[in-house]
């Protein structure tokens, strides 16, 4: 009899925990659930939804070559999924369902309600650990807690992981043909017709694979001391692949392990650099199962939740369209919004300006953050905002707010990155382009700032001492 696997957030065939559990026991049903009023209502937008549904079509062609058939619903809300997948059980004759788990909240409940309707039904469920190298809970202080700041969290990893779990599942051997045909995908407009140019993000887990490879020849090795420069392609840029699981972090550990003598710590610097990257996935991941009130849009921390943030749709609206008339952030927020992506260093700095400069709640930028990303992904989302806004694990402290000024001419010294999205400020010396003023800004036809960096700080450490008192 054969089993089902429901693919989520993992869509490849190699290295996959529950596909390879599943295909190791008998043959495999493939099973795909589209829930757009769902993503929609948790407020994905068109650029990650079509990346999602051309990540589907990469995935049936790649289970197509193991004589694995996708069949595929659209069931618009979570709460259908368990209706959808028992009669799919039923019709096939299936004994069990395999999933790699999900840790935000909505789907961990929508996964609960599944397993109760197969409980009833007399069939098997079950519920692998894939996406991070260890399940949420596994890794604990000395207490027994969750761990809340990022630093003793990551030592932990370090010390804790073995090659076990890093070891790579099995991709099943092609079955023996099943006579089910795979189900028809909605048609995908032209990659180049996309709202984003899609050609950038190519879906699939083969694109990934080769996306990661690439990246470990040319730039792994000096990921640390590139990776804070926007105007340089010095990450990875995997972000999308990994969110929607197209490649795995055993992948891509592993492939470090390859070209660092085996080490995930020590050896190269860019290399550790960039493990640690991925572990801070990880520790956002553990995040929303340990402290599940942030799936909630409450605040980690909790006291914050007084804060007096403005209402300021005029500063909200100028931030969203770029025209803050600060150089760096205009730029970032033009990249985000033409590209669907955003340099890490510029999603901390945007973030900041938002919820310091302009003292506008981090939920906002949170829910445009996420409209637009193609990467966008609740736990590493939601956890960079509120590192951002102070109101998260690690937070920054308070007081110490980036200007955006220095920010820009540290990390963005050539005014490349500005000019690449601000075009209009490139009639005005590079040196200028950072801080415009007077007359340069006339010529260029760009706003002057909409706050004044002293008087936004001062202002922003008034409403956190606020909290204090
Ligand atoms: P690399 O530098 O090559 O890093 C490798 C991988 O590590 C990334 O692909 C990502 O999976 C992971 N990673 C890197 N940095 C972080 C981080 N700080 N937190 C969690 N994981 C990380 N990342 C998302 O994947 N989705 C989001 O929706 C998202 N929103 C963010 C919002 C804010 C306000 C901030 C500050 C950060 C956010 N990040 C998010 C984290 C980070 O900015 C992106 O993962 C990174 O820029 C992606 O580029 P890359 O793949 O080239 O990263």
């Amino acid at each position: 009899t054969p089993r089902l696997v429901w693919f989520r957030s993992d869509l490849r065939t190699h290295d996959n925990t529950a596909l390879a559990e599943a295909a190791a026991r008998g043959p495999v049903i493939a099973v795909f659930l589209r829930c757009l009023d769902q993503w929609q209502q948790h407020g994905h937008g068109a650029n990650k939804l079509d990346f999602w549904a051309r990540g589907v079509a990469a995935l049936r062609d790649d289970l197509a070559g193991l004589n694995i058939p996708l069949l595929y619903r659209d069931i618009g809300h979570f709460d259908a999924a368990p209706q959808a997948l028992l009669a799919i059980a039923r019709e096939h004759a299936a004994e069990a369902l395999h999933v790699n788990a999900e840790y935000p909240l909505d789907e961990r409940r929508r996964d609960e309600q599944v397993a109760a309707a197969f409980d009833e039904a007399g069939l098997a469920f079950h519920a692998h650990h894939d996406a991070v190298a260890f399940a949420p809970g596994e890794l604990l202080t000395g207490q027994g807690d969750y761990y809340s700041v990022f630093t003793p969290f990551a030592k932990a990893w370090h010390r804790q992981v073995d090659a076990k779990r890093l070891a790579l599942r099995e991709t099943p051997a092609p079955q023996a043909s099943l006579a089910i045909d795979s189900d028809p995908l909605p048609a995908l407009p032209s990659l180049a017709d996309t709202p984003i140019d899609g050609r950038h993000w190519p879906a699939g887990q083969s694109p990934a694979v080769d996306r990661l490879e690439r990246f470990l020849r040319y730039r792994g090795k000096h990921y640390h001391q590139q990776r804070d420069f926007p105007a340089v392609r010095g990450t990875s840029e995997l972000s999308p692949y990994l969110a929607l699981g197209m490649i795995s972090h055993r992948q891509c550990l592993q492939a470090v392990m390859s070209d660092n003598g085996g080490r995930l710590a020590d050896g190269d610097a860019g290399l550790s650099a960039w493990v640690s990257e991925l572990i801070w996935r990880e520790f956002y991941q553990h995040i929303v199962v340990g402290f599940p009130r942030v799936c909630r849009h409450r605040a980690f921390q909790q006291h914050t939740e007084a804060l007096a943030w403005r209402n300021d749709d005029a500063g909200f609206a100028a931030w969203c369209e770029g025209r803050t008339g600060y150089p760096l952030v205009d730029a970032a927020m033009r990249q985000l919004v033409q590209t669907g992506w955003m340099h890490n260093r510029l999603r901390m700095v945007t973030a900041m300006f938002l919820t310091k400069h302009l003292l506008i709640d981090w939920r906002r930028g949170e829910r445009f953050f996420l409209r637009h990303l193609v990467d966008g992904e609740f736990a590493a989302n939601n956890g960079g905002w509120q590192w951002a806004a102070s109101t998260g694990t690690d937070a920054a402290p308070y007081f110490r707010i980036f200007n955006p000024t220095t920010q820009s001419t540290r990390f963005d010294p050539q005014a490349n990155f500005i000019t690449e999205f601000v075009p209009e400020l490139s009639s005005i010396a590079a040196k200028k382009r950072h801080a415009p003023v007077g007359d340069l800004l006339d010529s260029a036809a760009y706003p002057a700032p909409i706050v004044d960096h002293k008087a936004a700080r001062a202002r922003a450490l008034g409403a956190f001492k606020a909290l204090k008192d």
